[in-house]
Parts: C-alpha cells; structure tokens; sequence
C-alpha cells in the first residue's frame, strides 16, 4: 500500500526554515518581512483563511498588516488600501483575500497589486510569465507551488513523466500545470468536458486531482505505482462526526492506497502547504527588498 506524503510535517519544516533565515535577516539587519491582508466584507471562511495566515505570519517572526473593508466598500477604497500597502516598505506582500463582493471587479483589484508583492500570484503579469518559456515570474501562486513542493521534497522523480492535471481553474489545476512543464513533465490537463478522464489518468505517473468532486478518482483509474496529489477540500455529510459533516478530497482514498506508490491524505496534504508557500513567497520578497543574502 502506498506511502504516505505528510503535507503537516512538510509544511512544519518549512515554516522552520523560513523562521530560521528571519532570525538571522533581524539580527544582521534589524527588519523582518511584512504580510498585508485585504479583507473586504465578512464572509465566515474568508475571515478564518485570513485569521490563519496572520497567525502562521506571527509565528515565524514576519510582521502582519490588514484591513477589513466593509462588505458595502466602493471598488476605489479596495483599490486605495492596496495602493497604501503597495507604497508602505515594511510590506512585502500584499495579498486580497477572494473573493470579492459582486459590485468589485476582481481583476482590477488583483492587477493593481505590485508585481513585486503579489506574493498570491494572481496578478496577470505573474500569470503570463509563469506560462512563458525564458521567462520568470516573480511568484508562483502558492497552492500550486505546494503540490510541487511536496513532489520535490518527497524525492520524486519529475522530469520526463507523464502527469494529468483534473481542473483548470486560475488558482489551482492551471498554474499546477505549467509549473509540471516547467519541471520537464509531459503534462495533460482535464477538466468537466474530457470524456475519457479515467483512460488519461490511468496512464499517468503524476496525478494532481484538482476537480473539487468528491471521491472522483477510483483506484482503477491509477496506473500502479501513480504518485497521488489531492488538492480537493470537500465537505460531505457525515453524521458520526461531531459537526455532521467531515472533509474529503477528490481522491478515493481507500482505494487509490492500494494501488499508489505515494499519496497525500485530505486532511493533511496539500492544504497544510498553501499556507507554508505564502510564507515562503513573502519571505523572498523581502530578501530582494532587503538585498538580503545569506551566508
Ligand atoms: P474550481 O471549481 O474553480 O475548478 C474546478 C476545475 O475542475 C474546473 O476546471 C472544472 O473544469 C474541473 N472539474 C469540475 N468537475 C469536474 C469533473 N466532474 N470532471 C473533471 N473535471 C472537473 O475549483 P478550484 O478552485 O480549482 O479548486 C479545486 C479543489 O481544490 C476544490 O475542492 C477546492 O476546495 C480545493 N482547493 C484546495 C486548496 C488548498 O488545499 N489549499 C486551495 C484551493 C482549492
């Protein structure tokens, strides 16, 4: 059966490496990276996202800034808080927590963060150099990069396999599958119009389940051996947990155990990781700010 990735233990040791080269940026320069959160109306799950990254922000020393916004803010005051943090130098990350009330345009707010601080990597010049040959972004949007993250610190082997992505959205299977090419992966990406989505997982090495569909995939729609990444967080029914209901992925835990050669659990995989790289995307920020480089 397969191994376990452990995406909490991962996202720990990241976190004590990030603490660590803070330390050291405080004692030889006096400053630490700043995280600014935009917080626009008083949805509970975007409250509680928020709350979580200023906590893992305190946690490895960063200092953290936000603003709550009434859910009845115009789209300039959204845009003014932003351009605030853009301007402040003790930011290095200015992130707007999505998503937004209806009568705000997404796409502005998200392209009027500096490229230099869009530590999300939603903004659309970050976007289109992650899809560019010979070029770089500056940042990787952070659940994607986690995916990766866990492939590479599990010492799998990424290059010349063949991986599938399920889902293609913005935040999660696109970037998921550009940064596969950019590891050298021959990479196929599905979604709710492929017909034959077992028949292409069932040849892939690599799967990264990003469809937000629970149970989806089967443990015979994995070639044996298949190395599992599930990004799915699904709430379903379930009336032997004490809140009635419980969190699944996409993934058919049970059986694609039998046939994988490595999996990440939901809970514990992935979404540990998304957290970890906002840290980690914020802290290379502030080192290019700085010119902070360790010796
Ligand atoms: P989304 O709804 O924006 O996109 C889903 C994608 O999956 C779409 O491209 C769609 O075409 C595809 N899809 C939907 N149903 C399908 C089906 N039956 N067969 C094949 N493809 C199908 O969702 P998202 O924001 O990309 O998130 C995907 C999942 O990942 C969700 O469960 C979400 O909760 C989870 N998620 C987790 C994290 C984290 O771990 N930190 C972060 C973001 C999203």
């Amino acid at each position: 059966s397969a191994n376990i990735i452990d995406g909490e233990a991962i996202a720990q040791e990241i976190k004590l490496e990030i603490a660590e080269v803070v330390e050291k940026m405080r004692s030889a320069i006096g400053k630490v990276p700043g995280l600014a959160v935009v917080l626009v109306g008083s949805r509970r799950d975007s409250e509680t996202y928020v709350r979580r990254k200023q906590r893992a922000c305190e946690k490895v020393g960063f200092n953290s800034y936000g603003v709550s916004l009434p859910e009845t803010a115009t789209e300039e005051e959204v845009l003014e808080a932003v351009r605030k943090f853009n301007a402040d130098p003790n930011v290095h990350g200015v992130l707007v927590q999505l998503p937004l009330p209806r009568h705000i345009c997404e796409e502005k707010v998200v392209g009027a963060v500096s490229i230099q601080k869009d530590v999300d990597g939603f903004h659309p010049m970050n976007v289109g150099r992650l899809a560019m040959q010979g070029r770089a972004p500056l940042f990787v949007s952070c659940t994607p990069k986690g995916c990766i993250e866990l492939l590479l610190r599990s010492g799998v082997q990424i290059e010349g396999k063949h991986a599938v992505v399920i889902g293609r959205s913005n935040v999660v299977g696109m970037p998921a599958a550009l940064l596969l090419q950019r590891q050298n992966a021959t990479v196929t990406v599905v979604h709710s119009h492929t017909p034959n989505l077992a028949e292409v997982t069932r040849n892939s090495d690599i799967v990264i389940a990003a469809a937000g569909v629970p149970f989806m995939v089967q443990g015979s729609w994995l070639k044996p051996g298949a190395v599992v990444i599930d990004v799915g967080i699904n709430y379903i029914e379930d009336p032997d947990s004490e809140n009635g209901y419980r969190v699944v992925g996409d993934v058919y835990y049970a059986e694609a155990c039998q046939v994988a050669s490595l999996i990440t659990p939901v809970p514990g995989g992935v979404g540990p990781m998304t957290i970890a790289m906002l840290l980690s995307n914020t802290l290379d920020s502030a080192k290019l700010a700085f010119g902070f480089v360790e010796n």
